[in-house]
């Protein structure tokens, strides 16, 4: 049998990218200019926001909203343990405390009912991840939030495109932080953006992710500006450069379309698996459009690793969406956490594996995966 390469995950880079990219360097503008400035307009536009700020990552974005939201030393910030480094990290980076809720086992989503039993007189804000881009219950987040007057920061990295009773993610949160990075829906190599309904909070972190100064360089630089400028704040060194905006572009025109594929992948993988007694197969909110950043199966009772060692030994390439924060040294040894401590999230990640799933991939690799699983598990 000819071994089949399959990885996981591939990007989709077409002609009109690679165009613009040229075209943008032979414009002179390499770091944050006018491309940049149209970008934000289209996520805007794409997810109904009233403002769009573009930034190096997703980690960024988070980082600066914690910033931009004063929350720091002495709060609490609740968080679910089952995601990426990032929304951790970026906790204990303004020097707060990273307060885990357990998921729940139908959609892997933070669950909004102990998240109620988590919140203390410290608790200052929520960061709800959107997994595998599957939106969260934001109704109930978002009430629970204004019932104790916290900020919702979203972790939309999976979720772009996705929609919560049928509007686009962007617009629940106080901000949502979205990921361009090379593996997600659609990607500026890495990348990221901040939307928010809130003017003032856009305006303070547009300055925060460029130094602090009060205007931005392509302002600074260009023929109308000049070169004064004012430093009103210790910001970072987070902006995007016109390079990847001019990527972001046309990717972000393309997204409906790679969700599409991605759905329709997603439903041969449903069709097939269903067969599979051993294999369960991702939940679908009905109230809620699943972009499917990934597609996590989870097996009932065969060994998930030797099970990714069999489908890479057959040149197909899977991975496992996450290792729980809360088992990490990090946060064992900084927060005391042990494991036992998110039942649901430890039961999930013991089972977990994210099968192959990107636009490029066609409708007999995704029968061919499901083949090749039902031979495994035989
Ligand atoms: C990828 C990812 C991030 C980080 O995105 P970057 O743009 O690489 O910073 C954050 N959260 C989750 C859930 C992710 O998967």
């Amino acid at each position: 049998m000819e071994k089949e390469h399959l990885p996981y995950n591939r990007p989709l880079i077409e002609e009109e990218e690679i165009k613009a990219v040229v075209n943008t360097l032979n414009s002179g503008w390499l770091t944050m200019g006018p491309k940049t400035v149209e970008f934000e307009k289209s996520i805007a536009e794409y997810t109904g926001a009233k403002n769009a700020i573009a930034v190096n990552s997703c980690t960024a974005a988070m980082h600066l909203s914690l910033i931009a939201l004063n929350i720091g030393k002495g709060d609490e910030v609740i968080t679910t343990p089952y995601t990426f480094a990032s929304t951790g990290n970026v906790i204990v980076h303004v020097g707060a405390k990273p307060v885990f809720v357990d998921i729940e086992r139908e959609t892997y989503n933070i669950d909004p009912e102990k998240i109620k039993e988590a919140i203390t007189p410290k608790t200052k804000a929520i960061i709800p991840v959107h997994y595998a881009g599957q939106p969260c219950e934001m109704k109930s987040i978002m009430k629970t939030a204004e019932d104790n007057d916290l900020s919702v920061i979203e972790d939309a990295a999976h979720a772009i495109g996705a929609e919560y009773e049928s509007k686009k993610i962007g617009t629940f949160g106080t901000t949502t932080c979205f990921s361009f990075y090379a593996t997600k829906n659609i990607t500026t190599g890495e990348g990221g953006a901040i939307t928010t309904d809130d003017d003032k909070l856009a305006g303070k972190l547009r300055i925060l992710r460029l130094h602090g100064i009060s205007k931005d360089a392509w302002k600074r630089y260009s023929e109308k500006g000049s070169w004064y400028y004012e430093i009103e704040d210790c910001g970072w060194k987070y902006n995007m450069t016109d390079v990847q905006a001019a990527l972001g572009i046309h990717q972000l025109k393309k997204l409906d379309r790679f969700t599409e594929m991605r759905r329709k992948l997603a439903e041969i993988y449903d069709e097939e698996l269903k067969k599979v007694e051993e294999v369960i197969t991702p939940s679908e909110n009905p109230n809620a459009k699943h972009v499917y950043h990934l597609y996590p199966i989870l097996l009932k009772r065969f060994n998930r690793n030797r099970f990714i060692e069999k489908m890479s030994e057959r040149g197909i390439g899977c991975s496992v969406h996450f290792i729980p924060l809360h088992l990490h040294p990090f946060y064992k040894n900084m927060f005391g956490f042990k494991k036992g401590d998110y039942p649901s999230a430890e039961w999930v990640f013991e089972r977990e594996v994210s099968l192959p799933l990107y636009p490029k991939m066609r409708s007999e690799d995704v029968v061919s995966v499901a083949n090749h699983i039902t031979e495994v598990l035989r």
